[in-house]
């Protein structure tokens, strides 16, 4: 069946609690399944509560409100960074990284601090944007005990610095930005080895509350969404694995017979590298989030 559309569920890990509720429960609702995923965990401390400045941003307090944020992610990771310390997120659960791989999950690395890369990135040099990296592989390196062969940016955020980083780290791909298809990035005047593999639909957070907020809308929705070929959809531990669960158990079984799914490992595998297209990197919106995310732009 090689015309059945594929879609690859890319899962990341923001914080503490979402690693230490939101991936079993997730875990628990693809394995009942027999659905792989990929997961992508933040390797160092859990700084969420820094993240409170893009409250004057704006967007960033309406989108708070609309999703419920505090009930989501509880006040005490609102305050991780500031008044309290913040918490070691893949750290303080080895046991879940080698639960999911067991199970036959990939795992991958999702940043080291989420919150310094998201909103800090932009202005970080080549040296500081490969320590922030490294830090986050040798993490992930140590509690595996193999080295990463993925990343996905934080926040999607991406630069010509961080591209170089991740090259040289010799990664298999990345998937940090938003997109159609996987192609090699071009940025800063230069086309970088590593496969891209966008994330292609809208994610829960965003569209939470403006489609709809029941399963009927919402799969409706996703189901939309399926393109030919390859889909990814990111998923967030502290969304879908905590209040929104119930909506994530129902998308799985509504995309039951409509897609084959698949880890993002297994399609970078099958990718030729030189016949990739080459797409530059921007920055853009979407709807639906706060901030700037990267995104794929027409090929050259
Ligand atoms: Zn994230």
């Amino acid at each position: 069946m090689t015309d059945t559309p594929r879609l690859a569920l890319k899962v990341d890990v923001d914080t503490y609690v979402g690693m230490r509720d939101g991936v079993p429960r997730l875990q628990a609702a693809l394995d009942a399944r027999g659905i792989p995923a990929s997961v992508y965990v933040s390797c160092g401390p859990d700084h969420s509560g820094r993240a409170l400045r893009r409250i004057f941003k704006p967007g960033f307090l309406a989108k708070m409100l609309r999703t419920n944020a505090p009930g989501m992610y509880g006040w005490r990771t609102l305050l991780y960074g500031t008044l309290l310390p913040g918490p070691q997120i893949a750290r303080s659960f080895p046991e879940h990284l080698r639960a999911l791989a067991a199970a036959g999950h990939e795992i991958g690395v999702h940043g080291y601090d989420h919150v310094y890369w998201h909103d800090r990135l932009n202005g970080l040099g080549a040296d500081a944007t490969t320590a922030e990296l490294r830090r986050g592989l040798a993490v992930f390196a140590e509690l595996t005990g193999t080295p990463a062969t993925a990343f996905a940016a934080p926040g999607w955020q991406c630069t010509a610095n961080s591209l170089a980083a991740i090259d040289a780290a010799g990664l298999r791909y990345h998937s940090c930005t938003r997109g159609r298809a996987p192609y090699r990035p071009e940025a800063g005047g230069r086309v970088f080895a590593t496969p891209e593999i966008p994330t292609t639909w809208p994610t829960l957070d965003e569209v939470y509350g403006r489609v709809g907020t029941d399963a009927a809308s919402l799969n409706a929705f996703y189901r939309a969404q399926i393109q030919p070929g390859l889909n990814v959809h990111t998923i967030h531990a502290e969304v879908e694995g905590m209040s929104l669960r119930p909506l994530f158990e129902a998308l799985l079984d509504a995309l039951r017979g409509q897609v084959e799914f698949v880890r993002l490992i297994d399609v970078a595998g099958g990718l030729d590298r030189a016949a990739l297209p080459r797409c530059p990197v921007g920055n853009g919106t979407v709807e639906g989030r706060a901030g700037t995310v990267a995104v794929q732009g027409a090929p050259a």
